[in-house]
């Protein structure tokens, strides 16, 4: 069976989709909030591959797409709104559990197409195709593109690796199956140069970031007997450090580069007593449980939440249910031939 069903359907959701989007002329798609790679690309090679079949499309998020994300074609005329009245058809929706993760009113009113990898996705569309094994929701695009018959455009390939390459951690994160590397062959065939790729989005630093990712790395804090890195920032660190707020997006990334250092969580201070929780793990240390304690989500080794107190009561709750998830995942191996 290619592809998995929803419950509410026993024919191929891929099937569905592409029927749903033949049918109809406008769209919108949007994604979550605090659009990330995944977001973006998955969005954007929907986006290219609609109107290279004539259709209408308005990408619409919440937020402002990452700005090493921006010299991506079409990146700079995402619309950011938190609200959506226009005449549309349907409005494709990715990479969001619920639609409400969208943080943008209104998609309700569309003829609702849910496309997404997260788990526990509620099916809230009139059609809807999840698949959790899916190393990004860019793999998912992929598939719907070439069962609509698109040719892979140079745009929509860049789109659908730059979704590819960052969800997978850059190809580090459990998630990656053969299906990823044969989506990846056929990208590269199309055109994407994977160099140029990583340095557009990983070499774009200023050096305001970088400095401020040292202002917080040498603050690091580690609990569990070194299995586990705590970071954190507020908005004095950043000012301190001359970078912006923004600046610390992939920073939670590098604590995991220390071979004995399992899990990482980094706490950004919002508000006062308003945190936002981003964590990542190693192997099968299962965050996105952890995460979904607090009201968030997101996947195994990569997810989040926002969790209100002061500093050092929020710290120590997920602190403790992190040393949990730890104790439950096999530890990764140490030794560098144990992963061959
Ligand atoms: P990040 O740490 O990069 O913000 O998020 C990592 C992953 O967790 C992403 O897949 C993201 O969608 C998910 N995630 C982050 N925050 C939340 C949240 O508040 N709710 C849910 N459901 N998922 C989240
Ligand atoms: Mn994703």
């Amino acid at each position: 069976m290619p592809h998995q069903t929803t419950p509410t359907s026993n024919a191929d959701p891929v099937a569905l989709i592409c029927e749903a989007i033949r049918d109809r002329q406008r769209f919108v798609i949007s994604s979550h909030s605090r659009p990330d790679g995944d977001s973006i690309g998955s969005q954007l090679a929907m986006a290219y591959a609609l109107r290279a079949l004539g259709k209408d499309v308005e990408v619409v998020n919440q937020d402002a797409a990452p700005s090493a994300l921006m010299a991506f074609p079409g990146v700079r005329s995402v619309l950011v709104a938190d609200r959506v009245d226009g005449q549309f058809d349907a409005a494709i929706i990715m990479e969001c559990s619920e639609l409400k993760r969208t943080g943008v009113e209104g998609l309700d009113q569309y003829f609702v197409i849910n496309i997404d990898h997260h788990p526990g996705n509620a099916n809230y569309g009139a059609v809807n195709w999840f698949d959790g094994g899916a190393a990004a929701c860019a793999e998912m695009v992929f598939d719907v593109i070439r069962a609509l018959g698109v040719p892979l455009s140079l745009e929509i390939a860049t789109h659908i690796y730059v979704g590819i390459l960052t969800d997978t951690g850059s190809f580090h994160y459990s998630s990656i199956s053969s299906r990823t590397f044969d989506i990846c062959r056929q990208l590269v065939d199309a055109g994407v140069e994977p160099p140029k790729v990583a340095r557009s989005i990983f070499d774009s630093n200023t050096l305001g970031r970088l400095k401020l990712f040292g202002a917080v790395l040498s603050s690091i804090e580690l609990e569990d007997d070194g299995r586990l890195a705590i970071v954190c920032v507020d908005r004095a660190m950043a000012a301190a450090a001359g970078g912006t707020y923004d600046d610390t997006e992939g920073l939670i990334n590098l604590p995991l580069t220390v071979r004995e250092i399992q899990a990482a969580v980094f706490f950004k201070e919002i508000a006062k007593h308003d945190y936002r929780v981003s964590m990542r793990s190693k192997g099968d240390i299962d965050l996105c449980a952890v995460a979904k304690k607090f009201g968030g989500g997101g996947h195994k080794n990569a997810s989040g939440c926002s969790v209100t107190g002061r500093y050092h009561e929020v710290r120590a709750r997920v602190v403790r249910e992190v040393i949990a998830a730890i104790a439950h995942g096999s530890p990764s191996e140490e030794e560098p031939s144990a992963a061959l």
